[in-house]
Order: structure tokens, then sequence, then C-alpha cells
């Protein structure tokens, strides 16, 4: 129970990524806050099933509605988790999007959605969360990347574009808040099967499992197993850093 005692927001938990680092962490003994987006009525009944699944196996954890894209509704959430629990000590800067198509045909509107939801969600959450964790000089801001936001990729340039905006805003705010205790990491998943990832096409899917040592595609919970160390005392003296989990496709 490395995480015993600690408060955790998980941003976009109610499924793929999102969902299995919240049950990882709660099941390291963390209290769990679980953020979803009331866009559809099913994500509220899919965040509470992963509250639900928590309190089934002995956690705590409570469902938090906010759009990331929102200050105001941010700062709510962020107030709201910790008059729940008196404080944040781990933020997972997760929800994300893509609308993919070549620059040429991209929309202004596809842009804006993907960086609105992907970058300055990851700020916003990060701004009002590290208030707390500098009260009590302890913290981890862990966000998700991606390997595209390191090597690009055709027909994402906004996606990539945001990815890449976590990678430098993760070792800037790192240096921002060392001398506070706080480690700021970013993780870059290669291909993860998730409900983002299954609207590829077969063939696409086959292309990028060619280029993959490892010989797998990646699960959720390979993810979460990074994002729970990061988020532990383990690695209390890993900050600024990118990593990769992809398989050994893109070294
Ligand atoms: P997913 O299955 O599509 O889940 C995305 C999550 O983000 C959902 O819970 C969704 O909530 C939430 N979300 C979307 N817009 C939001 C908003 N405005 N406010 C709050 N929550 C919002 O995606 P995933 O594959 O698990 O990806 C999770 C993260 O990993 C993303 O940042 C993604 O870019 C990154 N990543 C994924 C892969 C991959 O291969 N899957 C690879 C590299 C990086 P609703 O359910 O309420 O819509």
């Amino acid at each position: 129970m490395e995480l015993e005692g600690k408060v955790s927001l998980v941003t976009g938990a109610s499924r793929g990524i999102g969902k299995a680092i919240a049950l990882k962490l709660a099941s390291l003994g963390s209290r769990v806050a679980v953020n979803y987006v009331a866009i559809e009525a099913s994500n509220k009944a899919d965040a509470d099933d992963v509250v639900a699944s928590i309190v089934r196996t002995g956690g705590e954890a409570i469902a938090v509605e906010a759009d990331v894209r929102n200050s105001e509704a941010v700062r709510a959430m962020v107030d709201q988790v910790a008059e729940k629990w008196g404080k944040i000590d781990i933020l997972v800067n997760n929800a994300g999007i893509n609308r993919d198509t070549l620059l040429l045909r991209m929309s202004d509107d596809a842009w804006d959605a993907v960086i609105d939801t992907n970058l300055r969600g990851a700020f916003l959450c990060t701004k009002f969360a590290v208030r707390h964790m500098m009260r009590q000089e302890w913290g981890r801001v862990i966000s998700l990347s991606s390997v595209v936001g390191r090597v690009g990729n055709a027909g994402q340039c906004n996606y990539a574009a945001s990815k890449g905006g976590i990678i430098a805003f993760t070792k800037s705010v790192a240096r921002e808040m060392g001398s506070r205790n706080i480690t700021v990491n970013a993780v870059a998943p290669g291909f993860i099967v998730t409900e983002m990832t299954n609207k590829l096409p077969a063939e696409t899917r086959d292309g990028l499992l060619a280029m993959i040592p490892l010989q797998r595609l990646g699960q959720p919970e390979d993810v979460a197993e990074l994002v729970a160390f990061l988020a532990g005392e383990r690695a209390g003296y890993i900050t600024a850093q990118v990593i990769t989990i992809d398989g050994g496709a893109f070294p």
C-alpha cells in the first residue's frame, strides 16, 4: 500500500488509460477523485462504475465532474477534492482527445479542440492543483504525452503539437516546482488499446504492431504501472522527465 494516505486526482478517468490509472492508484491505497466530463449521460455512469469498483475492493473514491478546458470548472473540481479530503498529493493529467486529419484539411475547430483539451486542460489542472501541493511541500504531477509528441505523425499535427507541448510544459513546471518537493513528469505511450485507438483501421494497427519489438500492443494497465511508480515515494528523485512506454517502438 505504497500510496496509503495519499489523495489523487485523475482527469478523464471514466474509461481507457485514465480508468486503469485510477484503479491502480486506488489499489495502492490512494483515495482517488475520478474526473469525467458531462458531455453525454453515459460519461457519469462510466465514472460512477470506476468509483464503485474502487469502493467494492475497500478503497475510497469520488466522481468529480469538470470539463478540463474550463478554468472555473477546474478550479471548482480541485476545491471539491481538497474540501473532501483536505489535500491533493497526486495529479494525473490524462484527459485527452484526437481529431486526426492532414494539415491542409484540418479545421480551426479541430485544432482548437485538441489543443484546448490536451494542453490547456493540463495547464489549468496543474495550476490549481499545485497550490495545494506547495503548501505541504510534497506533490506529484504526471501528464500523458505521447510518442507522437516526440517524433510527430502525419495526420496528427494538432495532437502531436499538444503532446509536444506537454513535454515542454512538464520540463518548465518541474523547474518551478523542484524547490517545493513537487516532481513533474510526463509519460509518452505508444500504441495502447483503448477507444481512442480502436477507431484505427485494422491495417494501420497491423502496421504499428510490426514496429514493436515486444510484439504486442500496449494495454492501459501497462501505462498505469508506470504512472503509479512515478506517483510513489520511490520516484522522489525523478523530475522533468518524459518516459516512453511503447514496447520499444520509438527508442
Ligand atoms: P480515451 O479512451 O478516448 O479516453 C479519454 C478520456 O478523456 C475519457 O475519459 C474522456 O472523458 C476524457 N475527456 C475528454 N475530453 C475531456 C474534457 N474536456 N474534460 C475532461 N475529460 C475529458 O483515451 P485514452 O486512449 O485512454 O487516452 C488517455 C490519454 O492518453 C490521452 O491524453 C491520450 O492522448 C493519451 N495517449 C493515449 C494513447 C493510446 O494509444 N491510447 C497513446 C498515447 C497517449 P469522457 O468519457 O467523459 O468523454
